[in-house]
């Protein structure tokens, strides 16, 4: 079976893999891109597996002059870029306790041990730089029933680290089979565990929950996750009750993880979560005008079409009610809208606290009056000449 794609045709990946080889080394792509470029969907990142020790890897970066950097060198990984593009290079790592710190092993041996490393039989795919399928551990199967199976036993592999829990989620909005339901071992395992997700970076939280809601339906997922437990670990008070029909108002269209995050509720999300900036800010707007009844245009006045599309369909899916007729008609004429009075208006006729109360009064005025009044309207209002 042949593994095709853009990115597998692509210069800089094919420098990478080529340095390995002209070195006499394997080199395979692995996980993610293989997975991807099977279901056809679009890759991000491709990473390499080589059974190339990472010095080596650094060495023949150099020599092909290529820049490498040791990104992850504890775990073998090595990122060499090419043409801009940076290619994380991992060296197969094989159980030195069975095998001996020096024994030479098989290269057949050594991919099995590096894919028995792997969290899913899914991610455990790899391809040759000719693009032909190697599959040590039957993945294909799972991949084509879109099923999220963890490699060896879960509860053993969730042991080793606590990320998995959210992992087998987060693959499951993403690549399961919505309808399939998750593996019954692997919730059990995830159950009995969730306390642990209270001991991993806020980091390593937010990236595996940003995918997770990203999805395009996360709700089946979502909803498994609060029912075993996990959902209330990652954040405290969160439920999955408005997800499904938030997903069910968004009629497919992807994006707006922040508006699913709101729609979960619970509380702390600062404590819990490390969002960036911009996802702050946002995430806080969104928030605030969920508790208020502001309208469509005035949502789309205050805060852009974008954010404010997102309360209006987060409300909906929260009271349970479709969003309110022309509501995209609203918010872009509410987007649009330039509140027509100025301070200087207003003084010096009105001055300090004055002026500033003034002008919110005018505001709401001209927002409940469908942004109708213009300046003069808004002056005679205000009894101001
Ligand atoms: P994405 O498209 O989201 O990047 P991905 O499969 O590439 O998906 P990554 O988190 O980038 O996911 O990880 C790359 C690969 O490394 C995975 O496919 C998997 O084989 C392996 N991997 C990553 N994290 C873990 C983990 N916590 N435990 C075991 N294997 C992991
Ligand atoms: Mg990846």
């Amino acid at each position: 079976m042949k593994v095709t794609g853009a990115w597998l045709n692509d210069p800089n990946a094919q420098a990478v893999l080529g340095m390995l080889t002209a070195g006499g080394f394997h080199a395979l792509a692995v996980g993610g891109c293989v997975r991807n470029a099977l279901l056809g969907v679009p890759v991000t990142d491709v990473d390499i597996a080589t059974d190339a020790l990472p010095e080596t890897v650094i060495d023949l970066a150099q020599k092909a002059g290529l820049r490498a950097v040791p990104t992850g060198i504890a775990h073998g990984t090595v990122t060499v870029v090419s043409g801009g593009e940076g290619f994380e290079v991992t060296s197969f790592r094989h159980d030195e306790e069975s095998f001996g710190r020096h024994a030479r092993v098989s290269f057949g041996a050594d991919l099995k041990q590096d894919a028995a490393r792997r969290d899913f039989t899914m991610n455990a795919l790899y391809a040759q730089p000719d693009g032909t399928l190697v599959d040590p551990l039957g993945g294909i199967r799972d991949l084509q029933a879109r099923r999220v199976r963890f490699v060896g036993e879960a509860e053993a592999r969730i042991r080793e680290d606590y990320l998995r829990i959210l992992r087998f989620f987060r693959f499951h909005a993403q690549y399961g089979d919505p309808e399939g339901g998750l593996d019954a071992e692997a919730l059990s395992a995830c159950a009995l565990h969730s306390a642990r997700l209270e001991t991993l970076s806020r980091e390593r939280v937010t990236a595996e929950m940003r995918k997770l809601l990203s999805a395009r339906d996360p709700a089946p997922a979502v909803a498994a996750m609060a029912q075993c437990g996990v959902l209330g670990h990652i954040l405290p008070g969160a439920t999955a009750r408005g997800l499904g029909v938030l997903v069910h108002l968004e009629g497919g269209q992807a994006g707006g993880w922040l508006r699913r995050l709101a729609v979960l509720g619970g509380e702390g999300h600062a404590e819990h979560l490390r969002l960036t900036k911009a996802e702050t800010r946002d995430f806080a707007r969104i928030r605030d005008a969920l508790g208020t009844m502001d309208a469509p245009a005035s949502l789309g006045y205050r805060l852009g079409e974008g954010l404010g599309a997102d309360v209006v369909l987060a409300r909906a899916a929260l009271f349970e009610t479709p969003p309110p007729d022309g509501w995209q008609a609203d918010l872009a004429r509410g987007a649009r809208a330039r509140f027509p009075l100025t301070p200087r208006d207003l003084m010096p006729a009105l001055q300090g606290p004055a002026l500033g109360e003034a002008l919110r009064r005018a505001e709401a005025h001209w927002l409940a009056q469908g942004f109708a009044p213009d300046r003069a309207a808004l002056m005679a209002f205000l009894g101001v000449a």
